[in-house]
């Protein structure tokens, strides 16, 4: 009897816990039921594909030999994330390889859960590795103190620039792009659809954020915020980009790219400046930020 008692009380805690946590999420963070929204999966080009959700990206490269994921969203998106691999008709046990473009909760979040689904591998800059390890950043993140804690991955390959990944014939190229992390790594690969190709960029988040004290112009936590940026910017600028992605798709106006192909332009993703206007925007947020931390 008493056991049962437990059990039934159990049961009423559990039942009872939903609305207050989700309740308590949107407190945490009021941005991530809108980020969390389902997107449909569809094909970017060839054996690209888009698997993440609407604020939130995820990119699925396959091949006959296992695919390769970037990025997991928030620890809430992994089901959704499954699901549309699912949806496409790939498995995610076939994921034998997930890698990250920075490691904060909106993009790194939903690895831990992916990873143990896939049994893949998940690789990143080794700033990244660890804080995915640990779950949170260190005080040389410029969002350290607001950020929120995500599941940790049981371990992380270390990446280092330009080091070329493979999965059976697939081969994806880390670019550092940091600034908005220490870690932040922009991520390039061929897809194509017969004799046609196109080179296509995952480009990290750029955006000079950070917590309130937080100097760009002078941290001694990360004092090398703006030259990273710099290094970030003119490897954008320099990258072959057929067809730009970002970890947030409106970044990119990956939204309405995609109805002007939806309505009838086969090359309504692609953008022959793409990543050079990613690349300028990012320069004059960088620029306005440093005034404005000048002028304090
Ligand atoms: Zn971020």
């Amino acid at each position: 009897m008493a056991a049962a008692a437990l059990l039934l009380a159990a049961s009423s805690v559990v039942a009872q816990s939903r609305p207050a946590d989700s309740t308590a999420r949107a407190r945490e963070c009021p941005s991530c039921a809108e980020w969390n929204a389902p997107h449909a999966p569809f094909r970017v080009f060839g054996n690209t594909y888009y698997v993440g959700t609407n604020g939130l990206g995820a990119i699925l490269i396959t091949s006959t030999s296992g695919h390769v994921l970037i990025d997991g969203a928030l620890p809430e998106s992994a089901p959704l994330i499954i699901a549309n691999i699912r949806a496409l008709g790939f498995r995610i046990e076939d994921v034998k390889l997930i890698l990250n473009s920075h490691a904060h909760y909106d993009h790194a979040g939903g690895i831990a859960d992916l990873q143990r689904a896939s049994g893949g591998e998940v690789a990143a800059t080794a700033w990244s590795a660890s804080v995915m390890e640990h779950g949170t950043s260190g005080n040389d993140d410029p969002q350290f103190g607001i950020l929120i804690p995500y599941p940790t991955v049981r371990s992380a390959r270390r990446i280092t620039e330009g080091q070329a990944m493979h999965v059976g014939t697939l081969t994806v190229t880390p670019h550092l792009t940091a600034g908005h992390t220490p870690g932040g790594a922009t991520w390039t690969w061929r897809s194509c659809e017969g004799e046609s190709c196109a080179d296509i960029v995952y480009a990290d988040s750029q955006t000079p954020v950070s917590a309130d004290g937080f100097l760009f112009s002078k941290s001694a936590s990360y004092p090398m915020a703006v030259a990273d940026f710099e290094h970030g910017f003119k490897v954008l600028e320099s990258l072959r980009c057929d067809i730009l992605l970002t970890p947030h798709p409106s970044a990119s106006n990956l939204w309405e790219r995609l109805s002007v192909r939806d309505k009838g332009d086969a090359r309504g993703l692609f953008s022959a400046s793409g990543c050079k206007d990613y690349a300028a925007d990012a320069r004059r947020r960088l620029a306005e930020r440093l005034a404005r931390e000048r002028a304090r």
